[in-house]
């Protein structure tokens, strides 16, 4: 059905399939529930229904050993961003039996959203299963490591946790552990910030190919980024990362990093963080939408109009307030319309992308 036939009969919006979201350490360290009203919530199920946010990489992240998680509030972007890549310039290496306890409590956090969910929410590990549930209306998760520290260098931990379901790593987080070193926050700042891959992190590689396991580039420094991209035999992805050309944050990718995503045909998550977003890199949430069109026409142009889709970030991030939950993701899909995007450009940007890259990715 073209956009048009959508828009006067009132038909199903295309559903929204995002790169990246926080709910699993909200849901651990505030204790709420995922599938009912969160008030303090930027991202929970009622939300994502009334929003049409029809599925997500849900991320396990391992928050440093006795972090006060911040909750949700005017300053948690910032708070988040400074704690979770550690204060200190080179934090301590999370203990492995910490890392482990961490993501099995958001791995089990997960799995009983789906259990308790009535058939509404699943747990998805092959693309198949993305668009079967696409399709149905269920919501769809896939699981995520924002990191690799509950993995050992031996990657038995890898094995176990593919059965489980992941499906999709972030070698580092913005900090260093036994793989990689991460990409620090600075502003402006180029993302090349230091050393890439140790030679666990180059099998880390290896294997993630072998098993069909997607890797996320969005928290590595430039160096680890170009050792991924001669190693890996899979599209390059960056879930929730923004145009560096535009904003230039460390965590943003540089125009030639975008050009090596297009050529492998792989995929970038536009993040929603205003510190991302703006020019200015300030964290002032009356940032009108306007700038998120502008990275997306940015990366389109960069890296082609295949490789661009959504990476919110939500829940630790200050998004543009048009767009503060996942109820007001349809202001975003006006102001891409407005953009001029329709039909199947449109389509892409909003899930269909992401299903491509999953699909090449995960060899099926
Ligand atoms: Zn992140």
């Amino acid at each position: 059905m073209r956009e048009e036939d959508s828009v006067n009969t009132g038909a199903r919006r295309p559903p929204i399939f995002d790169g990246h979201n926080d709910t699993l350490l909200r849901m651990q360290s505030d204790g709420i529930s995922f599938l009912e009203r969160n008030e303090e919530a930027g991202l929970d199920f009622p939300l994502a229904q009334q929003g049409g946010y029809a599925g997500a990489f849900f991320a396990v992240y391992i928050p440093p050993a006795g972090l006060k998680v911040p909750r949700k509030g005017a300053d948690v972007a910032r708070l988040a961003l400074a704690s979770f890549a550690g204060q200190e310039t080179d934090p301590p290496l999370p203990e492995l039996g910490y890392a482990r306890r961490q993501a099995i409590g958001q791995m089990a956090a997960l799995f009983r959203v789906e259990r308790e969910s009535g058939g509404r929410f699943a747990v998805v590990r092959t693309a198949a299963e993305l668009e079967q549930a696409l399709d149905a209306g269920i919501m769809a998760a896939v699981l995520h490591f924002e990191g690799a520290e509950p993995i050992d260098a031996d990657l038995n931990g890898l094995e176990v946790f593919y059965r489980a379901g992941l499906r999709s790593i972030g070698i580092v987080h913005s900090r260093r552990n036994i793989f990689a070193h991460g990409v620090p926050y600075g502003f402006p700042l180029s993302p090349d910030t230091g050393p890439g891959l140790t030679k666990a992190g180059r099998r880390l590689v290896q294997a993630c190919n072998r098993l069909g396991i997607m890797i996320d580039l969005s928290h590595l420094n430039e160096r680890g980024f170009w050792e991924v991209a001669d190693l890996s035999n899979a599209p390059l992805v960056a879930t929730h990362s923004c145009a560096h050309a535009i904003c230039p944050s460390s965590r943003n990718l540089t125009d030639e990093q975008l050009r090596a995503i297009g050529r492998t045909n792989g995929m970038v998550g536009l993040n929603f963080h205003v510190g991302f977003l703006r020019p200015d890199g300030a964290f002032d949430t009356d940032t009108p939408l306007d700038v998120l069109g502008q990275h997306i026409d940015h990366i389109a142009e960069v890296a082609g109009i295949d490789c661009i889709g959504l990476g919110s970030d939500y829940d630790y991030i200050a998004a543009p307030r048009a767009i503060a939950t996942a109820a007001d993701l349809p202001n975003l899909i006006q102001a891409l319309r407005d953009r001029g995007y329709s039909g199947d450009d449109l389509e892409k940007i909003l899930y269909r992308n992401w299903v491509r890259v999953l699909r090449a990715t995960w060899e099926e």
